[in-house]
């Protein structure tokens, strides 16, 4: 995947590396299509792939549904042979592959390709290992989330990152976009838990990055991977870590008059030591929206609420969890309820992890928005966001990851109403310019994908970008894996970076090359 020239003897000029001259361009269109189809066919079967157009529209988008695009294919990969035979036969005839999960997505990364395959694993649902000796486990990429924690338990672990959608979406795509959720304030994101993976390369090679040691010299292939959103490869399989169920846990919902009151409770508990194992509001609107779905009760009158959770050793999390209540209290909670039981608890986590469905019971239309800010800034943007939710008269409501400042803002809309669709995607715009003035970022958890693409000039520099592309573009010279997503204009490998204007910083200073 490296192809780097080495050095000359001294003195020498080494030789220039050869510019690539990208596959891209040699796609053989329908014609490679149908190859595609036959190879897949010939070596798996007729139920190893969809071809009818009505059976292909099931595929059409992932979790963001306003992008719909019909696959040329859909390839359902069952083993890390057949997804490696099906990359090989798109290689060898310049089609575009996109893989999907679960396809739970909420940034359009998995939004197919017209001309392409879209290479489902879904089906790969084998825990091959759990080993809590090891505190790991081995799973295939279509494994659920939820499920490695349901395999873990029995041992007394489980698996940390948790998103929201964590009964449906797929280990794969956790890997892909990096997924975080509630508990990732204390214990990481999906990159903090993978210890290595197998990936089928753009080329069909079958490589394992990663290491189960502690380290691993040499470049963070896998970090690299962790988070691409299917841009280098297939994963087909995963190690991942498991964590020890901690001996305590306790969890409090506590309602503020405002969600700059909860913002402020928040600040106060990790400013004084304490660290939940999450930490999490919901606003006015989350709570009516969560309240008509699962009926929590929350507090009357509360403008927003906060949940913490506490775990760890007992004793520790008895003294950290009173000191919570107790800066709730001096923040001005109007009310605070603690769970009880693991009823309780699971009744608090259900309304807020049922939120952003549940917001289609108040509106019939909605964005869900995914933005991080730095959590000092979390009052002075949710002020922000307010004055344009009430300036435009579209309705946001918000729930969201308050400890690491990850915002999801839920812009309300009716499409069948003029101009709605259009005034709720200009407040959307505008509550992701807040983020990144304040120093934050246009996604925190759901990635880039289809629809935030555009948006990337506005965090990163050109420079930056094609410093980003020299990355794909060492995995996947021809641009075949997952083409369109991330990167604002589609770029080939063999192009030379810099918008034509010369060469790019890092190849003057001799630290990267065109290849
Ligand atoms: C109600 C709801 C709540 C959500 N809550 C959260 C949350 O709290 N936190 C969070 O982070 N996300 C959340 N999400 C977003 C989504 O569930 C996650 O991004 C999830 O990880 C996607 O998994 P998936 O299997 O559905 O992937 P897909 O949607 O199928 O694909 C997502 C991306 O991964 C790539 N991909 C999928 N499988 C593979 C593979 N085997 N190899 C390489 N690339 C692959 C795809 O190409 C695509 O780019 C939520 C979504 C919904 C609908």
């Amino acid at each position: 995947m490296t192809t780097s020239t080495s050095p000359g003897p001294k003195g020498t000029v080494p030789e220039p590396p050869p510019v690539n001259v990208a596959p891209q361009a040699r796609s053989d269109g329908a014609a490679g299509l149908r190859a595609v189809a036959d190879t897949v066919r010939a070596a798996y079967g007729d139920d190893a792939l969809l071809t009818d157009r009505q059976q292909l529209r099931t595929y059409e988008c992932d979790g963001l549904a306003a992008y719909r695009v019909v696959p040329g294919l859909v390839v359902f990969g069952r083993t890390t042979e057949q997804v490696a035979t099906a990359v090989r036969a798109c290689h060898e005839h310049g089609v575009p592959f996109v893989a999907r999960g679960s396809g739970t997505g909420l940034s359009g990364g998995a939004l197919p390709h017209a001309e392409g395959v879209l290479l489902v694993t879904a089906q790969m649902r084998d825990v091959l290992a759990v080993r809590p000796e090891d505190e790991r486990a081995v799973v295939q990429p279509g494994v659920i989330n939820l499920e490695v924690t349901g395999v873990a338990a029995p041992h007394g672990y489980y698996f940390a990152p948790d998103p929201s959608s964590q009964q449906v979406c797929s280990i794969g795509g956790n890997v892909a976009e990096n997924s975080g959720g509630a508990h990732c304030l204390k214990y990481g994101f999906t990159t903090n838990h993978v210890l290595s993976v197998e990936m089928v390369t753009p080329q069909g090679d079958v490589e394992r990055l990663g290491t189960v040691a502690p380290d691993a010299p040499g470049y963070d292939l896998l970090g690299t991977v962790v988070g691409s959103e299917g841009t280098l490869g297939v994963v087909t399989e995963a190690t991942v870590r498991l964590v020890r169920r901690p001996e305590a846990v306790r969890t409090l919902l506590a309602g503020f008059e405002s969600t700059d009151a909860a913002g402020a409770a928040t600040s106060a508990i990790i400013g004084a030591g304490v660290l939940p194992a999450a930490i999490e509001i919901m606003d006015g609107l989350a709570m009516e929206a969560a309240e008509a779905a699962v009926h929590v009760q929350y507090p009357a009158g509360a403008g927003a609420v906060l949940i913490v959770e506490v775990d760890g050793p007992a004793a520790e999390v008895e003294a950290e969890f009173d000191q919570a209540i107790r800066l709730c209290e001096e923040s001005g909670a109007v009310a605070i309820q603690v769970a009880a039981d693991d009823t309780e608890r699971a009744l608090i986590w259900k309304g807020r992890k049922s939120a952003f469905a549940a917001v289609g019971r108040i509106s019939p239309d909605y964005i869900v928005q995914d933005g991080v800010i730095p959590r000092t800034a979390l009052s002075e943007v949710l002020r922000d966001m307010k004055r344009l939710a009430d300036e435009s008269g579209v309705r946001v409501a918000n729930v969201f990851h308050a400890g690491d400042g990850n915002l999801h803002p839920l812009v309300l809309f009716d499409g069948g109403r003029q101009g709605e669709t259009e005034r709720a995607e200009e407040v959307s715009a505008q509550i992701l310019a807040l983020c990144l003035a304040h120093g934050g970022s246009i996604t925190g958890e759901h990635g880039v994908g289809s629809d935030k693409a555009k948006h990337m000039p506005k965090m990163f520099t050109a420079d930056d970008l094609d410093t980003m592309q020299l990355v794909r573009c060492a995995f996947d010279p021809g641009g075949l894996a997952n083409p369109g997503k991330i990167f604002p204009t589609p770029r080939l490998c063999g192009e030379r970076p810099g918008r034509g204007t010369g060469p790019h910083p890092l190849q003057q200073a001799g630290v990267a090359e065109v290849f």
